[in-house]
């Protein structure tokens, strides 16, 4: 079993009419990457780089102590290409765990993930600043959380070019990167094209973007029974960006759960999805998936099941 195991590894990940599938991880610390690359992993598709920040007491973490954390988290993945997220904390991923729990009205449609970065543009330069350095080190995208207003958009990308211009003029390397949105607020799904015109590329966040659709908190035991992946308005939220982007040229991946979910990958697929990042752990179970599937066969199917009332009832037949 093991040795078969390690085969798929090496495996490439080709669905029987030859399309090509990604299949990246998501990590949560700058060491993870030799286990992803062991694990099959051709990128990491997700570094959440909150990781670095929790348990500090609120004291975040600054340039020369992330660049560094980047950099290995680079060197972990061989030259091969490494998502950086800037920091998603708030909500279920408090930065302080003192802080009281009512400390927020509600905490995930609170001051999280990039209201978080933006209402403190000095911490968040400097980890763009980080992330720009370590780029020269390797090939570095750098992905957006919760954006949802084209204000944001362009704050961002504002602070982006204001952090470059820091290290020219302080004389310090720094590599170019490719700049990505996470789509994981109903909101921004629907302006999908408003994202299409600032970023080069788009990462599919299906835990918030369930979670937000659903108006059911991601955390919550007492609603998790309707916390439904297969709710057909989370379908074609996720159906419309991957046509979207796909009509636009540009590249889209998901990276929530949805993407290391063997039930989900044939639809994923006939979607027109061609990158999933995922747990490590994941990733041999979609790949046996992926060398499974005839995507031309899946496409017609695909849109009937996002179209139809029940689609998990349809996926069982
Ligand atoms: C998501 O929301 O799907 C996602 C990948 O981000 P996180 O789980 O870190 O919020
Ligand atoms: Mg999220």
């Amino acid at each position: 079993e093991r040795e078969r195991l390690s085969r798929l590894r090496d495996t490439p990940s080709i669905t029987i009419d030859g399309e090509r599938i990604e299949l990246l991880a998501n990590i949560e610390l700058p060491g993870d990457g030799p286990a992803a690359v062991k694990a099959g992993a051709v990128g990491v598709g997700l570094f959440r780089t909150e990781f670095l920040f929790m348990g500090r007491g609120g004291k975040v973490p600054g340039e020369e102590e992330q660049y560094r954390a980047y950099r290995e988290a680079l060197a972990g993945m061989q030259g091969m290409p490494v998502t950086i997220r800037t920091l998603d904390i708030g909500a279920d991923k408090p930065l302080d765990k003192a802080q009281p729990k009512d400390y927020y009205l509600n905490p995930a449609l609170g001051l999280r993930a990039i209201r978080f970065s933006l209402a403190d543009p000095d911490m968040f330069r400097t980890q763009l600043r980080a992330i720009l350095r370590a780029a020269a080190h390797g090939p570095v995208q750098l992905l957006f959380p919760m954006l949802a207003h084209v204000s944001e958009i362009r704050q961002t990308l504002a602070l982006v070019e204001q952090a470059s211009q820091e290290l020219r003029e302080r004389n310090v390397p720094q590599g170019l990167v490719k700049l990505g949105a996470m789509i994981e607020i109903p909101a921004a799904a629907l302006t999908v094209r408003t994202f299409l015109k600032y970023f080069d590329f788009l990462s599919i966040g299906t835990n918030d973007l369930i979670q937000y659709t659903l108006a059911i908190d991601r955390a919550d035991e007492a609603v998790s029974q309707l916390y439904d992946p297969f709710h057909p308005a989370v379908l074609r939220l996720v159906a419309e960006v991957i046509q979207a982007t796909k009509a636009a040229g540009k590249e889209v991946c998901v990276c929530g759960e949805m993407a290391g979910d063997t039930a989900m990958t044939r639809l994923l697929l006939g979607l027109g999805l061609r990158s999933f990042s995922m747990q490590p752990a994941q990733i041999l179970a979609i790949k046996q998936e992926v060398l499974r599937a005839d995507t031309r066969r899946l496409e017609g199917w695909a849109q009937q099941v996002i179209d139809s009332e029940d689609p998990a009832g349809v996926l069982e037949r």
